[in-house]
């Protein structure tokens, strides 16, 4: 019921804001979303831009429902801004080499190990390298993700050497018949010459086939200027976003890539070892879209609902408490919106209630005039319509008995469908324009 309300909303609404719609003011909407998903403003600017440019050239104004057709085109526009396709990642050679840099407690040791298992699907035979020499609880904690993905972990706790690790690892891979070797290294906190100095000396040594930088996609906008000195120093092959769980914005990949454009390879959300996914431009783009709440927000720049009354009449259509007043607002909103016949489904209840009405504005004046006769309290209050106040409304509104009688049990039955559909699982129903 709700999608087909939703559609038949989209439709029309696209129908009905042909002349409205204002594509500088979306646009501007879509910017200020775009920044609140960390995207940096420049991006955004330059981004919006180019969305506008696109909305007018592809004459939005016009479109059947230029409200999907803008939300289209930003959709484009950013799946193409985060590499079109997704990248591959290359992995022949024997062994392969993966060489894994970032910051201290951006994830890399859990996508170390996250990868060797994702690799061990492909059935191919990982060793993971323990190159973090500072720390030795961090020999640990790779060992004990190798245990639980059944994959070895090359460690030497007594060398004090990360390039000569990584060399005899690899040596030990030959030997061992591993095919890929997955070189998890020390991070610091901050970018620093010495680490930035290792990582650079571990690559010449053991030139990888991937240097993969590891960026927390929750530090926003500092993810892109540690990018920008990771690439400067390793021109590494590819990122990943990790920490993208929950509701962690997607900006930093959208701005990532762009500063530094290199194809964003894997992102990564939660601590379990199998919540390694492919990058997939147009997904993280819908996801974009969806944190920014750019789809809710085109919408809404055409949107003649006013969202705040919509928001108080859902409360009280769950409430029971939806009254005459409600019922005039709601009339008033459909005229506006015109085509009322297609538009009448949309009002909970009153689509069914009122089916054989015939539906035409005259048949609203009735209603409206029979409104306009009651008192506040009794717009407000629906129950306290007894036999002596409909007989004032008929004389008030100049309309019979029976129409009086049969508006009241139309409302009526309304609300008996309304009560049902609160009782339906899931809330039961949205009003249009709701989210
Ligand atoms: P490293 O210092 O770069 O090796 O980072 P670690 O792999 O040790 O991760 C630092 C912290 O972040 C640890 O507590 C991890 O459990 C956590 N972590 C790593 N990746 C993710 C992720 O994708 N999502 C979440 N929620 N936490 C993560
Ligand atoms: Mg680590």
């Amino acid at each position: 019921l709700t999608e087909r309300l939703e559609s038949a909303f989209k439709n029309l609404k696209g129908e009905a804001r042909i002349n409205d719609l204002n594509i500088a003011n979306t646009v501007k909407d879509i910017r200020r979303a775009l920044i609140d998903a960390d995207v940096n403003y420049k991006i955004a600017k330059e981004f919006t831009d180019r969305v506008k440019e696109k909305a007018t050239g592809e004459k939005v104004i016009n479109a059947i429902s230029p409200g999907q057709l803008m939300v289209k085109i930003v959709q484009d526009e950013l799946t193409d801004l985060m590499g079109g396709t997704e990248a591959t990642f290359d992995i022949t050679g024997n062994p392969a080499v993966v060489l894994i840099a970032g910051l201290q407690g951006s994830g890399k040791t859990t996508f170390s190990g996250k990868l060797a298992n994702y690799l061990k699907g492909q059935k191919k035979s990982p060793l993971l390298v323990a190159a973090d020499i500072y720390r030795p609880a961090a020999i640990d904690q790779l060992k004990v993700l190798g245990e639980q993905i059944n994959v070895e972990v090359y460690s030497e706790p007594e060398t004090k050497d990360a390039v000569a690790i990584a060399q005899n690892a690899i040596k030990e891979a030959k030997t061992k018949n591993k095919n890929v070797v997955i070189i998890d290294t020390a991070g610091r906190l901050a970018i620093d010459e010495a680490m930035m100095t290792e990582v650079a000396d571990i690559k010449t040594a053991v030139n990888p086939t991937e240097i993969l930088f590891v960026v927390d996609s929750m530090t926003g906008q500092d993810a892109v200027n540690t990018a920008k000195a990771f690439n400067d120093r390793l021109n590494f092959s590819g990122v990943v976003l990790t920490k993208l769980d929950g509701d962690t914005r997607g900006g930093a990949a959208l701005s990532i890539k762009y500063t530094v454009n290199k194809p964003i390879k894997f992102v990564s959300s939660g601590e379990k070892l199998d919540t390694l996914d492919v990058f997939y431009p147009d997904r993280m783009a819908q996801r974009i879209l969806g944190m920014g709440d750019i789809t809710s927000l085109v919408e809404k720049a055409q949107a003649q609902f006013d969202e705040e009354q919509a928001k108080k009449l859902e409360k009280k259509i769950r409430k029971n408490q939806f009254d005459f007043q409600d019922f005039y607002d709601q009339l008033q909103q459909i005229k506006k919106m015109g085509n009322l016949k297609d538009l009448m489904g949309m009002i909970p209840g009153v689509g069914k209630a009122i089916k054989d009405v015939d539906i035409s504005d005259d048949a609203f004046k009735g209603v409206e005039a029979i409104i306009n006769s009651m008192t506040p309290y009794e717009k407000a209050n629906p129950d306290i319509i007894n036999q002596s106040r409909r007989t004032r409304l008929s004389k008030g509104s100049g309309k019979s008995m029976e129409d009086v009688n049969a508006f009241m049990k139309q409302f009526e039955q309304m609300k008996q469908m309304m009560k049902m559909m609160n009782k339906m699982p899931m809330g039961g129903m949205r009003m249009p324009g709701m989210r």
